[in-house]
């Protein structure tokens, strides 16, 4: 696993974000990182369709400024313009929260609708890229409009979307169930991970909203608010690597199979090949024809910084199918070129050890961290609870043995982001 600002180079390399020169806290990305995201968006938008209906929209990049403090007082963390547009005064993209329930009322729907852009967010100190950044993109936010009864029922069923949505990219989470922060939500769950150097990081948020926000909304029905960021995709530069750079989950690579082909590749058969794979949605490129190793390890070696879980080399030796896996890297002769199935099965062995392998080293800074632990609410009172897990996992407290303990998180680092 790579160190916390090796990411950013893994990121570089891979063409998902731009290197130097940097604008602080701006980070720009390049068409691989925008191609990634935009599967990741999607990856959302149709675990969220399982049971609702969920439009995508995008927000203007100013806001009214009145519109914004009349629900956010005044958190100073934001930009605006100094001189009046027309009389009005402006901020640039503070929040979607408003606008988003704003629309949801106007048009008199529940929702939910998925604002997917980019914050401006004052971040004076360091910002580390995807972490803290002064333009956060992207920033999605998930608003829905809930009756009180189904509110809590619904957050659980965000949980299970978001849990399932970070499976996905093979980042091992633990949901805790938190205090109300900053008097924002009525009740707050917190996506949990832990870095390589064991401090805990938040990648996802789900709120069912205080009722001074709901108030401040003018919404006589609960309102559901679900975000996370780029963070995400930092994590998986984090977790999962090999010699060659980034190894993606398949649902994230923008390019899942590589295909090197020789000389004497024939081409009929090869078109043919292609025809079903992109028929089954498999995200491949074909290298053009290799005469020697040389060759066909720098496109290799191109695709894997890139991510790419997977490359096949045809005609190595005339006739020759032989796949080169990751984690670490490894070859294999098929016995013919595999058909979409056998190509999806590949991938999902390839994110199965992704899976593993990061929930190992996950594991491993829990129990270095001490980060988990089981304790009745009297002991509880002398320990630093971050938060309790969700689902509720009961059992025996480690300090009295009583029957009445949970599954706690603890950090001594206290609030944490
Ligand atoms: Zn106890």
């Amino acid at each position: 696993m790579m160190t916390y600002t090796e990411y950013v180079g893994a990121l570089e390399r891979g063409a998902f974000i731009m290197g130097a020169p940097r604008s602080k806290g701006i980070v720009v990305w390049a068409r691989p990182g925008l191609q990634a995201v935009k599967l990741l968006v999607e990856r959302f938008r149709q675990l969220t369709a399982q049971h609702f209906t969920p439009r995508v929209v995008e927000r203007g990049f100013l806001m009214e400024t009145g519109q914004y403090r009349a629900v956010f007082g005044d958190y100073a963390n934001v930009y605006g313009l100094s001189t009046p547009l027309g009389g009005t005064n402006y901020l640039l993209r503070p929040d979607n929260l408003v606008n988003t329930v704003g629309e949801l009322q106007d048009a008199g729907t529940a929702g939910p609708a998925i604002a997917v852009g980019g914050l401006l967010r004052d971040s004076p100190g360091k910002t580390p890229p995807l972490f803290r950044d002064r333009y956060i993109w992207p920033a999605v936010q998930l608003n829905q409009r809930v009756p009180t009864e189904t509110a809590e029922d619904t957050l659980d069923f965000y949980q299970r979307v978001v849990e399932e949505l970070l499976s996905s990219l093979a980042l091992p989470v633990v949901t805790v169930r938190t205090d109300p922060i900053a008097d924002y939500g009525r009740l707050t769950y917190l996506v949990v991970s832990v870095l390589p150097n064991g401090r805990p990081t938040v990648l996802a948020t789900l709120y069912v909203l205080s009722s001074r926000l709901k108030k401040a909304l003018g919404d006589p029905l609960d309102i559901i608010d679900i975000g996370f960021t780029g963070k995400l995709i930092a994590l998986c530069a984090m977790f999962h690597t090999d010699d060659r750079g980034l190894a993606l989950p398949s649902m994230l690579a923008p390019l899942q199979l590589g295909i090197t082909v020789g000389n004497a590749t024939d081409q009929g058969k090869l078109a043919a090949w292609l025809a079903d794979l992109k028929g089954a949605g498999i995200r491949y490129q074909v290298s053009p024809p290799c005469s020697n190793l040389r060759d066909r390890h720098r496109w290799e070696k191109r695709w894997h910084r890139q991510g790419a879980p997977l490359a096949i080399g045809l005609d190595r030796r005339p006739g020759s199918v032989i796949f080169a896996g990751r984690l670490p890297l490894r070859r294999r002769e098929l016995s013919g070129l595999p058909c979409p199935d056998e190509v999806r099965t590949l991938l999902s062995d390839h994110d199965q050890r992704l899976a593993s392998s990061a929930a190992e080293l996950f594991e491993r800074s829990l129990d270095d961290g001490g980060h988990l632990r089981t304790a009745c609410p009297s002991c509880a009172a002398d320990l630093p609870v971050f938060g309790e897990v969700v689902p509720v996992h009961r059992g025996r407290c480690e300090f009295c043995r009583s029957a009445e303990g949970t599954s706690l998180f603890i950090s001594d680092q206290g609030r944490f982001y």
